[in-house]
């Protein structure tokens, strides 16, 4: 093994693949592919196979109000704060293995590894499973990590519904439950943590193409969410003549045309997509009476971000084919750079493995986005076969994994062993 690490060294490749199929297997779809909506009995199951390996190898298990779950490798000095490590578990309907999962597991590896090699460290080290960053669900995502690190309050987050109207609420009690039969302890006050570092797949076809196994990412774009309401008039789809019909999808239609040209003219680095339309009353001989649909807009820049806010909401404000409309947003994440003197401690892991490694800003959003408000925060790619993400082809070699998760491993002696209190919020 390359890279001077023996935490690197004593990662357990096997026992580290061996774990991402045990956890592919639930929730599995044939072939391939997950179904691990957040909080549902899959996601429940993920969580508790996660607590019961940690607990394996001497972890204590907690969770907290929103279901996050935490394994704890303590260290010599329990009073310092932990380092923290780990992403989701959750999918989207039909999502792929590795989204999420792959943090988790290499954080399990990391522990794996601790726990063989004995090394003494006086800080703790935590990996956590957060929950909900999909919003596949529930939306908007990421609720775990952005109540955790006090980005948004506990009620908001518990009042949104499925498709089938039942409320986060009352998936969480659920899934709360099974983490205390388990044997989980519950913390009702977020430890803040020293440093928080999250491997995740690129989603993206970057690495891919340059080669590079790993790489560090420096911040993450910010995004957007809006819901738009069109509304019409219904009406009898063969007797009402042209002019006084109040089509909400021809008004949808004219918006949507407007708002694609607002985005346009701010450059090909903004991210614009409408992953959701419904009509209503939704009949074949019925002019709908009212459209809706969702906006997920993402770009690196807060400048860019907020005059396209301003432009959509003016384009709101108009009529389109004799339509009112109405735009909320129903989300708003400002871009993050992530801390410096993490980027850098985690560039040089990677590099100790892969010199050539690139330097990305992330596409998608993380839980990390909203961690880096809270504490030093950065972020490792391994890359996806064509960057197909959020589908069940998704695909990661697993040698590429590999050396990512040890690039990991040497991030985290680097941090536990050395010691550097100037990022302790409580020194
Ligand atoms: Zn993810």
């Amino acid at each position: 093994m390359k890279a001077n690490s023996s935490l690197a060294s004593a990662v357990d490749g096997e026992r580290f693949w061996a774990d991402i199929e045990a956890q592919s297997q639930i929730g599995a779809l044939s072939p391939r592919g997950l179904r691990r909506l957040a909080l549902d009995d899959q996601d429940n199951r993920a969580r508790l196979w996660l607590m019961d390996q940690g607990k394996a190898l001497g972890c204590s298990a907690h969770y907290d109000a929103m279901g996050n779950v935490f394994l704890r490798r303590e260290g010599q000095d329990p009073s310092l704060a932990p380092l923290l490590i780990g992403s989701h578990l959750d999918s989207q309907p039909s999502g792929g293995a590795y989204d999420g999962t792959l943090g988790v597991v290499a954080g399990l590896a990391v522990l794996r590894a601790l726990a063989k090699q004995q090394i003494a460290h006086e800080r703790p080290i935590e990996v956590v499973s957060w929950t909900n960053e999909e919003g596949a669900r529930f939306a908007p995502g990421a609720s775990g990590s952005s109540w955790f690190a006090g980005r948004r309050d506990a009620e908001t987050i518990l009042a949104a519904r499925d498709d089938d109207g039942v409320t986060f609420q009352e998936a969480l009690a659920d899934c709360l439950g099974l983490l205390e039969a388990q044997g989980a302890q519950f913390r009702d006050t977020p430890v803040i943590p020293h440093a928080f570092l999250e491997l995740h797949i690129e989603q993206g076809p970057v690495l891919e193409n340059q080669g590079a196994p790993v790489c560090v990412v420096t911040g993450i774009q910010g995004v957007n969410w809006y819901e738009v309401e069109v509304n019409g008039q219904a009406n009898h789809a063969g007797t009402t003549p042209e002019a006084s019909r109040r089509d909400a999808f021809m008004g949808a239609l004219a918006l949507v045309g407007a708002l694609k040209e607002a985005v346009a003219a701010k450059g090909d680095q903004v991210r614009f997509t409408i992953g959701k339309f419904t009509l209503s009353p939704s009949s074949v001989n019925t002019i709908p009476q009212q459209a809706r649909f969702t906006i997920d807009l993402r770009h690196p820049d807060p400048a860019v971000l907020d005059a396209l806010d301003a432009a959509f909401r003016r384009l709101a404000e108009q009529e389109w084919s004799g339509c009112t409309a109405q735009l909320e947003a129903t989300s708003r994440v400002a871009p993050v750079a992530f801390d410096d003197h993490l980027v850098a401690i985690l560039d040089a892991s990677v590099k100790a493995f892969f010199p050539q490694a690139p330097r990305l800003v992330s596409g998608a959003f993380h839980d990390a986005i909203h961690l880096a408000h809270l504490c030093p925060t950065a972020m490792l790619f391994t890359p996806c076969r064509a960057g197909i993400s959020h589908h069940p082809d998704e695909h990661i070699e697993r040698d590429d994994a590999e050396v990512a998760v040890r690039a990991l491993a040497h991030a985290v002696e680097k941090l536990l062993t050395t010691r550097n209190d100037s990022h302790d919020p409580d020194h």
